[in-house]
């Protein structure tokens, strides 16, 4: 059996295309664009591309992006003032803070700077009152990462409800919001985690499988019941040689271009999963461009109930 591949791309674009004429009439009649302005503090390379991604991305579609930096010195109070200025903002609408943030701000900052952004503009969905509302089953912005894995399964007609899901991974943005999803929606839901045993064990019971750890490869074959459907939510640069070669057979393509470049971007579940799963979703092409997308249509519906349009 070869799986069904998701194409998260494809419909990031089908979605991006619906959003943009929702966009236009919002822009008509309140005389401005959706507007969402992005925290970037320091210069860490990974947040740089992923920053630019949404910068375009959101402009492509016809929101108001502004990056708003800081340098790599700034004080929490720096940053806390930034939101609280955002916060007060009549033009932006939604406010994004890009993880992570400098280590140099300790070990808090970011619980300090999530408090602080205002319920009505927290878009990425991580403020504990958002988090709170979510698990209620309440109207809430819910984590962009985890809306775009339940956005997929339903554009996908992938059924949820009676059926097992497995999460591998319990981070507060992606594993819990994702568990909590797929129970609202009627699985009977496990979380595992670095402690769990017998892991791929747990897995096999899986009729959705979601993978969110951080790990390249972690989930092989014996993690798959056949025909499960396999979410990878995992996004690791590979640069290992042997690692790269574990991953894919002598001659495929992938591992041709790695051998060019010295690097490939990879999930958590390996290739040969593909000949055991259902349905899967690509690394790269799967869950990353349906996080940007959820993170407009969450600015869109922040600026809609901000304007009770
Ligand atoms: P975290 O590091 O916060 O969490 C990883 C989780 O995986 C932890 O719960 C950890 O368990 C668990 N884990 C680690 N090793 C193992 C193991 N060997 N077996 C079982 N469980 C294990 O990561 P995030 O949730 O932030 O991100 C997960 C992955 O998703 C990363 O690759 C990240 O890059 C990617 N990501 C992708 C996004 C996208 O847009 N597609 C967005 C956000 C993240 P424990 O709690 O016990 O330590």
């Amino acid at each position: 059996m070869s799986a069904r591949i998701l194409d998260g791309q494809a419909l990031a674009g089908r979605l991006q295309q619906e959003l943009a004429p929702q966009v236009a009439a919002f822009t008509a009649a309140q005389g401005r664009p959706p507007g969402l302005a992005i925290v970037l503090v320091g210069s860490h390379p990974a947040s740089e591309v992923y920053v630019g991604h949404k910068l375009k991305a959101g402009r492509a579609i016809g929101f108001r992006v502004d990056l708003e930096r800081l340098p790599e010195t700034s004080s929490l109070a720096d940053v806390l003032s930034l939101v609280e200025r955002l916060n007060r903002s009549s033009v932006h609408d939604g406010i994004l803070v890009q993880a992570p943030l400098p280590k140099g701000l300790g070990a808090d900052a970011a619980a300090h700077v999530f408090d602080a952004v205002a319920i009505e503009k927290d878009v990425d969905g991580f403020a504990p009152a958002s988090v709170g509302l979510m698990v209620q089953g309440r109207p809430a912005f819910v984590a962009c990462t985890p809306a775009g894995v339940m956005e997929l399964l339903a554009r996908e007609s992938i059924p949820i409800a009676g059926r097992r899901a497995v999460v591998i991974g319990r981070s507060d943005i992606v594993g819990k919001p994702v568990a909590l999803l797929l129970l609202q929606r009627d699985a009977t839901v496990t979380i595992c985690h670095s402690k769990t045993p017998d892991l791929a064990g747990v897995c096999r019971e899986a009729d959705i499988l979601v993978a969110a750890v951080g790990r390249p490869g972690l989930v092989t074959k014996d993690f798959v019941k056949p025909g499960a459907t396999v979410i990878d939510v995992g996004i690791n640069t590979v640069t290992d040689e042997a690692l790269a070669s574990r991953l894919y057979p002598e001659g495929h393509k992938r591992l041709v271009r790695f051998r060019e470049r010295g690097s490939m971007l990879v999930g958590d579940v390996h290739p040969e999963v593909a000949d055991v799963a259902g349905a899967l979703t690509p690394v790269p092409g799967g869950i990353g461009p349906l996080t940007i997308t959820m993170l407009m249509m969450n600015t869109l519906k922040a600026a809609r109930a901000r304007t009770g349009s």
